[in-house]
């Protein structure tokens, strides 16, 4: 098997920074997550490695090792890919790193699972929604799917229910494996830990003891609602055989907006203004979230001077208040000069004299004084 470069798994360059590797994981990680792709072997395959190249590459340590010597060099720490893992063994370490990504946390999946239950009954859904609808909230449908009990074995993923004991841990639920002098107790491959195994498969659930369900709801999507930011919908998990529910955690994800950026509650937008606006002055009108505001440049204004509206931002989602707009402007210069604009500006910098030179009257100490360094 050939075995794909991590950087190349990613869609990045060898030298992205940090938060571009996080920009690439995120879109890679939601594109071929599982619920977004059920039953896709392929997806799931593509899943697992952009994760384990993320793994690597968010970690400078192992990045380097990685960039030296390659997935081998990491091996030898010790460091292996999620080859072979059950697919839920691998969400509950990724956990972690969804949290770290992708704000709020996936965290607590783990925590509401007990034990003899196949799965966990909180479930995590990912939602993509405009920049308008982050920022001014929205009413979105979202479908999803959720496990219940097989109904016709009851969850227990046996036909009629019937189970016998584990013959591969003797119904010890674990096995123990001899390395040098140490033995090492571990969850038994055969039943899972639960010490049974099933005699005949469910034909209804082919043994897994749960069905899944495709549902969709309409989700209030709050004012003001961040990338990254999660949301709880209490009793729309997944199901449990004694018929508790858990919850649904939605995590948002904002598509950017062509002139908008937000950071926070604030808004930034970039303001072009052309060289003459900027040493004259101008009245610019410019888009806000809500409407349009009269940008008032003042005579020689600078590139990247930032001009703030208050209460012009986005709303807080938790506090209620209102961020600011930042209008940045950016100095554009024309491409080309004709004759005559050329001839103009020369007039035009003739006419300011010494002060169209700057850099002599700056520079003519310096010049003195560096003659006085090389004098013997
Ligand atoms: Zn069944
Ligand atoms: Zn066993």
């Amino acid at each position: 098997m050939t075995e794909l470069d991590y950087y190349e798994i990613l869609e990045i360059e060898r030298t992205s920074s940090q938060d571009e590797i996080k920009k690439a994981y995120r879109k890679m990680a939601l594109k071929y997550h599982p619920d977004r792709n059920p039953d896709d072997k392929e997806a799931e395959e593509k899943f697992k490695l952009v994760n384990e190249a993320y793994q690597v590459l968010s970690d400078e340590q192992k990045r380097a090792v990685y960039d030296r010597y390659g997935k081998a060099g990491l091996e030898g720490q010790g460091f292996h890919g999620f080859e072979g893992q059950s697919y839920e063994d691998i969400m509950d370490d990724l956990s972690a790193i969804f949290e770290s990504v992708f704000g709020g946390g996936f965290t607590g999946r783990r925590a509401n699972r007990s034990s003899g239950e196949k799965y966990n009954l909180d479930l995590s859904a990912q939602m993509e929604i405009s920049f308008k609808e982050a920022v001014f909230g929205a009413k979105k449908e979202l479908k999803y799917r959720y496990k219940k009990p097989c109904e016709a074995c009851k969850g227990t993923g046996a036909k009629d229910g019937e189970v016998k004991e584990c013959e591969y841990c003797n119904g010890q639920g674990q096995v123990y494996m001899r390395q040098g002098f140490m033995t090492f107790a571990q969850t038994c491959p055969q039943c899972h830990g639960s010490g049974k195994v099933i005699r005949e498969k469910c034909p209804k659930c082919s043994g897994r003891g749960y069905e899944e369900v495709e549902t969709t709801i309409t989700v209030d999507i709050p004012e003001g609602v961040d990338d990254g930011n999660r949301l709880r919908i209490p009793n729309a998990g997944n199901v449990a055989i004694d018929g508790r529910r858990g919850d649904l955690y939605i995590t948002f994800y904002v598509e950017e907006d062509e002139h908008f950026v937000r950071h926070g509650d604030d808004i930034y937008l970039e303001v072009p203004v052309f060289f003459t606006q900027a040493v004259l002055g101008d009245v610019i009108t410019i888009p806000t979230l809500r409407g349009e505001k009269e940008l008032n440049l003042p005579q020689g204004a600078k590139d990247k001077q930032q001009f703030v509206f208050r209460g012009e931002g986005v709303r807080n989602v938790h506090s209620g208040q209102l961020g600011n707009l930042i209008a940045q402007i950016r100095i554009v210069y024309p491409k080309s000069l004709n004759d005559r604009q050329k001839e103009l500006l020369r007039e035009l910098q003739e006419s300011f004299g010494i002060e169209s030179k700057p850099h002599e009257s700056m520079f003519e100490s310096a010049f003195d004084k560096i003659k006085g360094w090389f004098k013997k």
